[in-house]
């Protein structure tokens, strides 16, 4: 049976998969739910798509590209713990969608100084993102820079958190170097067709500890730092 766009009630899809994510223990704190009911998923995929919005997988963006799905973002935002007032980076923007879940978290309302950084390599998902978290009203607090974000971006650095959604090879030096102490990354690092995402901290005195998530699939981070093209 399909249905049109007009009759989908995107708001009730949304809180649906929010549920679901909470039933599975993929959302567990009250700071993330919120963000995940507040962002419009269906503005952050390409147009065609707008009615799979609330299915728990990954879509398609163009260029060989995809949104994670709901769960591997929620599983990825509760690790990565960011705190209002946190300054973050993102490294593979995509379609923005998990930067505005991260500005969400903060700087909820514009005001309390929290910001997002995030990279893309693809100029044009890059201007995808852009257009999606001006349409959304995030453009206030979040940065979309084009480039090669294996090398991070010094010029913030350093990060309270860093988050890649992209696959890495190993943790990337440069990213090691822009997360601040205290401060923590999560990464998938592995093969490029299976990976194992991590939880990079870093203490008070720059101690590194790393601890191992969950098996995940990414694709590949491709720059100096990652995968070769
Ligand atoms: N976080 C995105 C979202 O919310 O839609 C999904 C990210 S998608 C799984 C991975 C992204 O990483 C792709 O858009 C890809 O072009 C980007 N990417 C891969 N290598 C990169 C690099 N070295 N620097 C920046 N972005 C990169």
């Amino acid at each position: 049976m399909s249905c049109s766009l007009e009759s989908i009630n995107f708001e009730v899809e949304r809180k649906r998969l929010v549920d679901q994510l909470k039933l599975y223990g993929y959302i567990r704190t009250r700071e993330v739910e919120r963000a995940f009911l507040k962002v419009p998923r269906e503005e952050f995929v390409p147009p065609d798509l707008r009615k799979k919005a609330y299915l728990d997988t990954p879509l398609p963006i163009g260029h060989g590209q995809t949104i994670s799905a709901p769960h591997m973002v929620a599983i990825m935002t509760e690790l990565l713990g960011a705190r209002i007032g946190d300054k973050v980076l993102e490294v593979g923007t995509g379609s923005g969608y998990q930067a505005a879940i991260l500005a969400e978290i903060v700087n909820p309302d514009g005001k309390a100084g929290g910001i997002v950084y995030t990279i893309e390599r693809i100029p044009q998902l890059a201007e995808f993102a852009k257009k999606n978290l001006e349409r959304t009203g995030y453009i206030n607090r979040v940065v979309v820079i084009v480039g090669d974000g294996s090398k991070g971006y010094p010029k913030e650095a350093p990060y309270d958190k860093i988050i890649v959604t992209a696959a890495a090879p190993r943790v990337p030096k440069s990213l090691l170097e822009q997360t601040r102490s205290p401060g923590r990354m999560v990464i998938p690092v592995g093969t490029r067709y299976e990976q194992t995402l991590l939880v990079v901290e870093k203490d008070l005195e720059g101690k590194i500890r790393i601890t191992e998530s969950i098996p995940c699939v990414f694709v590949p981070l491709i720059g100096e730092e990652g995968w070769k093209d």
